[in-house]
């Protein structure tokens, strides 16, 4: 072989020990993919097929007009740290301080990894509750921890305070709670966030709440965010996204309330990690946040979305599960199918033309229980197709 025609031009290139050996491309980019290969509807991963209100990119291209095109403060511009505080106070009865509790972040999930990384020491224990979201195991892998898989009670996806108790030891330094939860959009209840409160009490064990669907609870249920519970917000992280509420996924603005000694700490990862994040996008957000209505709408506008969905769902051989929160619709393809769940969603792409997530690869050890999560933020148009297509299951 000449020289030209190796790789990297005959040199060697070192071998690697990979710091993450178990982890592929994450599922959402693979059934992204395979749903444009088969020109199916992709009601796969979590994002909106419509666009946000013009008045948001009005205002993100007139603070980039006025001249806040460079680096903002490390923790985030202030005028958005004060509109989060505000918004958190009105909605949830607490007042985080934007100056040293506030931090904004390049979205939830480097939110998430950058608490990791500030809290966790090498061999500290981090309860998760499977399914979850596919980024945290890898998160405490990073951070050199240990990732305790404790699951969520079958068929109900319920907290099984029980099991968690059992799975807390000395050397547990963090929890992660979700909700409302992705993939099996169940909402936790007051009694539960009680139960919490009082499993940690005697524990110096800190929360993770990844709260980025907060304004998607339906049926005018209320969204138990930490920050409405004292006791548990002294050790938490509340972690939330602007990506999910305003339809912009794809500008991967978030943030962190946290109390102070809880922040100083996850700034100091945060600052040598993205250090800040993008200008205008801040400005133009906290210049948006003036009206709460968007965020005040949001769940009645994808209740409809998960109404119209879920009773199409009944007209297929589909079975939807409950979906008290979220984006997402989840639904029991057993009657139809005996395949894995992986499989079943590639078939379901190329044959029937329509992608979901099998809820399998929200778990450590996955099993199989004939489950698939849809995601229904789309235009009705895009709905009826994907539900004209799996009428023929
Ligand atoms: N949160 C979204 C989901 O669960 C997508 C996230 C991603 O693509 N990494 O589908």
């Amino acid at each position: 072989m000449s020289e030209a025609t190796v790789p990297g031009g005959g040199h060697r290139t070192p071998p690697l020990r990979s710091r993450l050996p178990q982890v592929g491309t994450t599922i959402f980019s693979v059934m992204s993919a395979l749903a444009q290969q088969h020109g199916a509807v992709n009601l796969g991963q979590g994002f909106p097929d419509f666009d946000c209100d013009p008045r948001l990119l009005d205002a993100v291209n007139q603070a980039m007009r006025s001249g806040h095109n460079q680096y903002p403060p490390m923790p985030g511009v202030p005028a958005l740290r004060e509109a989060i505080a505000e918004k958190m106070e009105s909605l949830y009865g607490h007042r985080y301080d934007p100056g040293s509790e506030i931090t904004v972040t390049a979205g939830a999930t480097q939110a998430i990894l950058t608490v990791m990384l500030a809290v966790v020491h090498a061999g500290d224990e981090v309860i998760l509750l499977d399914p979850c979201f596919d980024s945290y195991a890898p998160n405490i892998a990073l951070a050199g921890g240990v990732a305790v898989h404790v699951p969520l009670t079958p068929g109900t996806f319920r907290p099984d305070f029980d099991r968690i108790a059992q799975a807390l030891t000395p050397r547990t330094r963090l929890i992660v709670v979700n909700t409302p939860h992705n993939p099996s959009a169940t909402v936790w209840t007051a009694g539960e966030m009680q139960q919490l409160t009082d499993l940690l009490r005697p524990t110096d064990v800190l929360v993770i709440s990844d709260e980025v669907y907060e304004h998607m609870v339906y049926d005018r249920v209320r969204h138990e965010s930490i920050a409405r519970w004292p006791e548990l917000a002294a050790r938490s992280f509340v972690v939330s996204s602007f990506g999910k509420t305003y339809h912009v996924t794809g500008w991967k603005v978030g943030y962190v309330a946290a109390p102070a000694a809880l922040t100083a700490e996850f700034r100091k990862v945060h600052q040598f990690n993205v250090f800040t994040v993008n200008t205008p996008v801040q400005h133009g957000l906290a210049t948006y946040m003036r009206d709460p209505q968007p965020h005040l709408e949001l769940a009645d506008f994808y209740q409809r979305k998960r109404d119209l969905f879920a009773d199409g769902l009944r007209a297929t051989r589909l079975r939807p599960l409950p979906s008290a929160g979220t984006y997402f619709q989840c639904a029991d393809y057993s009657g139809i199918s005996d395949e894995g769940e992986h499989a079943f969603c590639v078939r379901l792409t190329h044959e029937t033309g329509v992608a979901a997530i099998p809820m399998s690869a929200f778990y450590a050890c996955p099993v199989e229980q004939g489950l698939i999560r849809f995601c229904f933020a789309k235009q009705s148009t895009t709905l009826e197709r994907a539900l004209e297509r799996l009428r023929k299951l």
